[in-house]
């Protein structure tokens, strides 16, 4: 849940969801559609179909039990590099480190040098008798996660208070290096058509192969291209919208219409039992404004 969400939006979201799944073995039997629906505003869907299926091949497969290698870990739905050294640390208690940006960017501080000059790997295999020579492993693993978070911050690292400073060449060397954000932003353009009703309704699909919402309930998206005559489409509004690594700059459109193509079924603006993501809901709310 904490991927890409900060911990207060995630605090409600977690309650729930262990409240309702117990055990790995109650999550494992509970449907997607309903594992969506507790999900629902937490937004990047994805991580709840992995996390699921994840739970399924634990049951089946590994007797309920995390694997304890690296290696196994990382064939879990939806498991990188990064997730399978925490899992193995917070779980297992292993010798570890969950190379994240926080983590790169304590690293590459306390040797005054940009990420890309360093290899992690080699780092820490080099100096694993000083990294890890407590047996508290699970907490040196979220210790440094939190450590880039709250004082070796982005910005505005808090040196004064900081007990490594006496190693850091960062904070020694006249010379520092640029803390450089390597997220590179993609701007996408979209065109979204609504059929509507008089009844309030919004014909929606889950046939899209849009990477990030892949499968999900959807009015109709193209890739904008600005040649193609919209026909009797309305433009309801321009907006903008951020998703992940992704700027989207969207034209959203309508036509009140009884008729819609196969794929398609109408869903109520206002009532819902389905999962409806916050991406679908966003538009409900434009539509609205026409009733
Ligand atoms: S001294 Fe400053 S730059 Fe160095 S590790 Fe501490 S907080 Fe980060």
């Amino acid at each position: 849940m904490l991927q890409q969400t900060q911990v207060k939006t995630v605090i409600p979201y977690f309650g729930k969801f262990t409240k309702k799944f117990k055990t790995l073995n109650s999550l494992s039997k509970c449907s997607e559609k309903e594992i969506l629906k507790l999900w629902e505003g937490l937004g990047y869907y994805r991580r709840a179909r992995n996390l699921l299926s994840t739970s399924k091949l634990l049951v089946d497969k590994y007797n309920s039990k995390l694997p304890k290698v690296v290696k196994e870990i990382k064939t879990l739905p939806g498991v990188g590099s990064y997730t399978a050294n925490a899992l193995l640390g917070l779980v297992h208690n292993r010798p570890t480190v969950a190379v994240d940006g926080n983590v790169k960017r304590v690293f590459g501080r306390i040797l005054n040098k940009t990420d890309s000059k360093i290899n992690f790997d080699q780092l820490i295999e080099i100096n694993k008798d000083r990294l890890f020579h407590t047996k508290r492993n699970s907490d040196f693993v979220e210790a440094l996660m939190e450590f880039g978070a709250l004082v070796c911050r982005a910005k505005d690292p808090k040196c004064a208070v900081c007990n490594l400073k006496r190693y850091c060449k960062y904070f020694r060397s006249s010379k520092k290096i640029k803390t450089v954000n390597n997220k590179t932003v993609e701007n996408k353009n979209y065109d979204i058509f609504c059929y509507i009703n008089k009844k309030k309704q919004i014909a929606l699909t889950k046939k899209n192969n849009l990477g990030f919402l892949k499968n999900f309930n959807l009015p109709e998206i193209k890739e904008t291209k600005n040649n193609i005559n919209k026909g009797n489409w309305k433009l309801l509004k321009k907006y903008k919208k951020s998703i992940s690594n992704k700027k989207l700059n969207i034209n959203l459109y309508y036509k009140f219409s009884n008729k819609i193509p196969p794929s398609f079924t109408w869903c109520s603006i206002d009532k819902n039992k389905e999962f409806i993501p916050t991406f679908t809901k966003k538009i409900f709310i434009q539509v609205s404004t026409l009733f």
